[in-house]
C-alpha cells in the first residue's frame, strides 16, 4: 500500500541526495545565489526557515531549467554575543539557562561546555546543518566554514589591505554606541531595541545660576533670543557635578554620559527639581529668566534640563499657556526672534492653534514641531536685531559663539530611546579615541556605490528607494572592537574587526572554500589571493596549480547573481558589502542583483527570539513535514511581504499535499482516449507551465504556487466533473501528472521525488527537465468553449439557489446573430462610448431601434465584467453556442438531474430568452 508518508519520503530522498547539490564549474550557464550567512547563536526558527527556502525554491527551479546552481553557506561567529551568553550561563542567569535549555532544548551535557563561546557556536552551526538538510534545502556543504577558520582570517586580511590602500580605513575620535557593560561599541545586532536610533548632537547652553552651570541641551541654539525661562522636572533628583572643575547641575544620567564624552565628572550632591523652581539663571544672550517646572523634562535626554522658547516651539508654548490658565506665571510672553513665511508672528501658538491641539499630550506635537523646526530651518530669517541671518547659518554661527565665547560644549544623546544592549544594559554614546572608522561618509566611495547600485537588479523594486537613502545617509563605522571572535585587525592586533566588517566579500571565498582549505594558512599571503580574485601574476606564488584551480572557480561562479537577505539588513549589511566590493573587485565582478524578504510573523506578533516568540523550525518538520513547512511558507506570502505562520492554516497545506499524492497515484495509469476535455485540460496545462515559469523567474513564490498548485487543482476538479461516466481519464492524465510533480518539485522536492519514482521518471526530480509550454497544444476553441459551460452551470446553480424549487427542466437560450455582432463590434472598438452610436448607423439595428440599444448597452457591461483572457480570444475565434451546448447536453443533464433544452431565443416565446446574450444564454428554470 502506498500511503502518504512525508516521514517516509524525507528518508528516501535524504539517501538520494547525498552529494547531489555539490556543483562544479561546468560548460552550463551558471546561477550562484547566496543569503546572508545565520550567526549560529541559538536554534532556528520558522522564520529562518524561510529564509533560507526562498534562495532554495529558486535554485531548485533553475537547476530544473539547466543552469549550474551553486547555493553554499557558512557560519559568521564574529563578535561578542556569544561571549555575552557563555558568560551569562557560566555565571546560571536564569533567564538565559531558560532559553537556550527549555525553548532551544539545548541537553544539559552540552550546555553545561556553553560557557566556551565557540563550543555555542560549533553546537548551533551543526544544528543548522542539521535542520537545513532536514528542510531539503540544497546546499552545497562542502563549501561550508566558520568566520573564524584561519584560512578565512587571512582572506580578511588581504581584503582589509586593499581597503587600507584605497584609503577607507581611517583612525579618529568619534561618537559611538557603547555598551559600559561589555566595554564595547554596539552594532546593529548587538541591540534589543533601539537599532534605529541615531547618534546626534546638541549643543548645551550654559545658564548661570549662582556659582554653577545649569545646561541645557538645545538642536537650536539660534533660538537662545527667544528664551523666557528653563524648565525642570520637579519629580527629578538632579545632581550638582564638577565637570572638568567647574560646577554644573545635570541630571544623574547626564552625569554618567558626559563621563563617556571626554569629561572629568565628579557628582558633589543631589539637588531635588522642585527646590530649583522659581529660582532664576541667566545668559548673556537673553538676559535673566526663571526656572519653571514641567513634568515633561526628561532626564534620559542630554543634560536632563531645556531651554523654553514658548514663541518658536509648541511645547513650550502650551506648558507655558498651561501654567498661565492656572494664574501663574502670567507676566511672562512669547518672544518671536525668525520670521518664517506662512506663519503669523509667534509661529509656534499659530501652528498650535490652527492644529485645534488643546493639550500637551496630543499625539500630533511631535509632528507639529518637526513641521515648524523644517520650515523654520528651511526659510526662517533672524529678526535684523538679532543680526537678520537665515536660520541655517545663524545656528552655526551662534554655536560657534556660544562655545567661544559662553562656556558652551557639544554634547552627544540618541535621537531615540531607549537603545538597549543585548546584555540588558541601556546603551550610551561614547567618544572613543584611537579608533578605527571606515568611512562610509566619503563622497567618492558614495558615488562608486550608488553608480554601481544603478546597474543592478533589485527585488522588489521599491527597495532602491531604501538603498539610495541608505547610501547617501552612511557615516563613518567604528570597524573595530575589543573583545569577542573574529579577525584581528592588521594595524592593531589589539583589536578585532567587528562583525558587519567581516561579511561583506565572502561570497567571493565560497568560491574557493572548498579548494583553499588544502593550503597551509601561512602561506595565504595576500599575493595569493590577488592571483586568485584579481589575477595579478607574481613570483613565487606557491601551489600555483591549487591556485589555478581556484582562480578558474572563482572566474566561473563571480559575480553573484542574486543575493537574498532580510529588509533590516539594507541600512548595514546589504549596502555595505558594496561598498567593499566597488574598492576590492573589477566591474565586471561586482553583484548582479539582490532579494530582500519581509518579515516573520507568529500569530500576527514579530518573531523575536529575545523575547521567545517563535516556532523552532524542526519542531515544525517534525510536525507538519518538511513539504509542508515549505509549501506554507511559500505559498502564505511573496518572499518580500510579511508571512504569518498560524498552525491552523499549516494544517490545511499538509492536506493539500496529500491530495495531490491521492491525485497523481489515481491518475498516473489512467489509459483512456484523449477527448475534447483532454485537450482542454492540456490546453490550460501550457498557461500554468508559462505562468509558473514567468512568476519563478521573478521570485513570486506565492504567485508560482497560485498557478502550479491551485490552478492545476482546479482543472483537475472540473475534468473529473466532465469526464464520461465510469471514465477514469486518459492517457493525457499521465502527462499532466508529470508536468505538475516538476512544476512543483522546487516547493515540495521530498513528496516531489517520491512522486516522480512513481512516475518512472529519469533520475532525480531535483535534475528533471523543466516543463515548457507548448504552444502548438493550446486550444482556444475548446478553452472558450469550457469557459461556456462552467459559466453557465455557474448561472444555473446559482439561479436555482435564488428560486428554491424542484425545477422540472433547464432551458438554455442562446443569443441570437445580431447580437453576437454588437457584442462584437464592442469587443473590438477602442471605444466604448461611441461605439453604439456607430452601431446605430446601420439601418437593420436602427430598426430594432429601443432592443438594439438595450442590447448594446448590455454587450457592454458582459464584456467589462469578463476576464481579458475570454474576450481577446472571442474577438478573435467565434465559437458555435450551439454545438457546444448540444455536445455538453449529456453532462448538463447529469449534473442538474432534469431534461436539458437548448434554443434559440428568437424562437422562444418565454419573456426571459429575450435577455439571452453571446456567452450568457438566457437560462429558464421549470
Ligand atoms: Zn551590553
Amino acid at each position: 500500500m502506498n500511503a502518504f508518508d512525508p516521514g517516509k519520503f524525507e528518508e528516501e530522498a535524504q539517501e538520494r541526495w547525498t552529494h547531489a547539490f555539490e556543483s562544479n564549474p561546468s560548460k552550463l550557464e551558471k546561477c550562484y545565489l547566496t543569503v546572508a550567512y545565520p550567526y549560529p547563536s541559538g536554534a532556528m526558527h520558522v522564520g529562518h526557515g524561510r529564509t533560507y527556502i526562498v534562495p532554495d525554491v529558486i535554485a531548485r527551479f533553475w537547476r530544473m531549467r539547466g543552469k549550474q546552481v551553486l547555493y553554499p553557506m557558512a557560519f559568521h561567529v564574529t563578535g561578542a554575543p556569544v561571549i555575552g551568553i557563555s558568560k551569562r550561563i557560566a555565571k546560571n542567569d536564569p533567564q538565559t539557562i531558560h532559553l537556550y535549555r527549555d525553548l532551544y532544548k539545548v541537553p544539559q551535557n552540552v550546555l553545561e561546555e556553553f560557557t566556551d563561546p565557540l563550543t555555542i557556536v560549533r553546537h548551533f552551526a551543526s544544528e543548522y546543518q542539521r535542520v537545513m538538510t532536514a528542510c531539503g534545502i540544497s546546499i552545497d556543504w562542502r563549501r561550508k566554514f566558520t568566520t573564524v577558520d584561519p584560512t578565512y582570517s587571512k582572506f580578511i586580511e588581504w581584503q582589509w589591505k586593499h581597503l587600507f590602500e584605497a584609503g577607507h580605513v581611517i583612525k579618529g575620535a568619534h561618537p559611538v554606541r557603547y555598551c559600559t557593560v561589555d566595554d564595547n561599541p554596539v552594532g546593529d545586532h548587538d541591540l534589543l531595541e533601539g537599532d534605529n536610533a541615531e547618534v546626534i548632537k546638541f549643543t548645551l547652553v550654559m545658564f548661570q545660576h549662582g556659582d554653577a552651570f545649569i545646561p541645557t541641551a538645545t538642536l537650536r541654539p539660534e533660538t537662545i533670543y527667544g528664551v523666557t525661562n528653563i524648565w525642570v522636572n520637579p519629580n527629578v533628583t538632579y545632581v550638582r557635578a564638577l565637570v572638568d572643575g567647574s560646577a554644573w547641575i545635570i541630571s544623574q544620567e547626564a552625569a554618567e554620559k558626559l563621563a563617556l564624552q571626554d569629561h572629568t565628572v565628579e557628582v558633589q550632591e543631589e539637588i531635588a527639581g522642585r527646590d530649583l523652581i522659581d529660582k532664576s539663571v541667566s545668559h548673556p544672550l537673553c538676559g535673566k529668566v526663571p526656572i519653571l517646572p514641567a513634568d515633561f523634562v526628561d532626564p534620559d535626554m542630554a543634560s536632563g534640563l531645556v531651554m523654553s522658547v514658548p514663541a518658536h516651539a509648541p511645547f513650550d508654548y502650551i506648558a507655558l499657556r498651561d501654567l498661565q490658565r492656572a494664574g501663574k506665571y502670567t507676566q511672562i510672553k512669547p518672544v518671536p526672534l525668525i520670521k518664517v513665511e506662512g506663519y503669523g508672528e509667534i509661529p509656534a501658538q499659530d501652528a498650535v492653534d490652527k492644529a485645534g491641539i488643546t493639550h500637551q499630550m496630543d499625539s500630533r506635537m511631535d509632528a507639529l514641531t518637526q513641521e515648524i523646526y523644517s520650515a523654520e530651518f528651511s526659510k526662517g530669517k533672524l529678526f535684523d536685531r538679532y543680526g537678520g541671518k537665515p536660520v541655517r547659518v545663524a545656528r552655526d554661527d551662534i554655536a560657534a559663539l556660544m562655545i567661544g565665547k559662553f562656556a558652551s560644549e557639544i554634547m552627544y544623546e540618541f535621537d531615540t530611546r531607549p537603545v538597549v544592549c543585548r546584555c540588558g544594559n541601556r546603551v550610551k554614546v561614547k567618544i572613543l579615541h584611537d579608533q578605527w572608522f571606515l568611512k562610509y561618509s566619503d563622497p567618492a566611495w558614495k558615488k562608486q556605490v550608488s553608480n554601481h547600485l544603478g546597474d543592478m537588479a533589485l527585488v522588489p523594486p521599491e527597495v532602491r528607494l531604501e538603498f539610495d537613502r541608505t547610501v547617501d545617509w552612511l557615516k563613518d563605522w567604528a570597524c573595530t572592537r575589543r573583545v569577542g571572535l573574529g579577525t584581528r585587525f592588521p594595524w592593531d592586533t589589539t583589536q578585532l574587526i567587528e562583525p558587519l566588517s567581516d561579511s561583506t566579500i565572502y561570497m567571493a571565498y565560497y568560491t574557493i572554500a572548498h579548494k583553499i582549505r588544502d593550503i597551509d594558512p601561512r602561506l595565504l599571503t595576500p599575493e595569493v589571493f590577488d592571483y586568485i580574485f584579481l589575477g595579478k601574476e607574481s613570483i613565487e606564488l606557491p601551489e600555483k596549480k591549487k591556485l589555478e584551480a581556484m582562480r578558474k572557480e572563482f572566474l566561473y561562479w563571480y559575480p553573484y547573481n542574486f543575493r537574498f537577505s532580510a529588509k533590516d539588513l539594507i541600512s548595514n549589511h546589504l549596502t555595505f558589502q558594496l561598498f567593499h566590493h566597488v574598492t576590492i573587485f573589477p566591474k565586471d565582478k561586482l553583484p548582479k542583483g539582490m532579494v530582500v524578504f519581509g518579515m516573520g510573523l507568529l500569530n500576527g506578533a514579530k518573531m523575536s527570539s529575545s523575547k521567545g516568540n517563535v516556532f523552532l523550525l524542526e519542531d515544525a518538520v517534525s510536525d507538519f513535514g518538511a513539504d509542508t513547512v515549505r509549501m506554507f511558507l511559500m505559498g502564505s506570502a511573496e518572499p518580500w511581504q510579511d508571512f504569518d505562520w498560524r498552525n491552523e492554516l499549516v494544517i490545511s497545506t499538509k492536506k493539500q499535499i496529500e491530495r495531490l499524492f491521492n491525485t497523481v497515484l489515481e491518475s498516473k495509469d489512467a489509459d483512456g482516449e484523449p477527448h475534447d476535455i483532454d485537450r482542454w485540460l492540456i490546453s490550460r496545462l501550457q498557461s500554468h507551465i508559462e505562468r509558473t515559469t514567468e512568476a519563478l523567474t521573478n521570485f513570486q513564490t506565492r504567485q508560482a504556487l497560485q498557478e502550479a498548485y491551485f490552478g492545476i487543482d482546479s482543472d483537475l476538479k472540473w475534468y473529473r466533473r466532465r469526464l464520461a461516466e465510469n471514465s477514469d481519464g486518459s492517457r493525457e492524465l499521465h502527462t499532466l501528472c508529470s508536468v505538475w510533480i516538476r512544476l512543483l518539485a522546487p516547493f515540495i522536492p521530498f513528496t516531489g521525488e517520491h512522486l516522480w519514482k512513481e512516475l518512472a521518471g529519469e533520475g532525480l526530480v531535483s535534475f528533471a527537465p523543466w516543463p515548457v509550454a507548448n504552444k502548438k497544444l493550446i486550444n482556444t476553441r475548446i478553452e472558450l468553449a469550457e469557459e461556456l459551460i462552467s459559466r453557465t452551470v455557474e448561472d444555473i446553480e446559482s439561479i436555482r439557489k435564488l428560486i428554491q424549487m424542484t425545477p422540472k427542466s433547464i432551458t438554455i437560450s442562446l443569443a441570437p446573430v445580431w447580437k453576437h455582432e454588437i457584442f462584437l463590434l464592442i469587443a473590438k472598438s477602442n471605444d466604448r462610448n461611441t461605439v453604439i452610436k456607430e452601431i446605430m448607423k446601420d439601418d437593420a439595428m436602427r430598426k430594432r431601434g429601443r432592443e438594439a440599444t438595450d442590447a448594446a448597452k448590455q454587450c457592454t457591461t458582459l464584456i467589462h465584467r469578463l476576464p481579458p483572457h475570454v474576450v481577446e480570444p472571442l474577438v478573435r475565434e467565434q465559437i458555435n453556442e450551439k454545438a457546444v451546448f448540444e455536445a455538453a447536453k449529456i453532462f448538463l443533464e447529469k449534473e442538474f438531474g432534469v431534461p436539458v433544452h437548448i434554443t434559440d431565443a428568437e424562437s422562444s416565446e418565454h419573456a426571459k430568452a429575450a435577455t439571452a446574450l453571446p456567452f450568457k444564454p438566457a437560462i429558464i428554470i421549470e
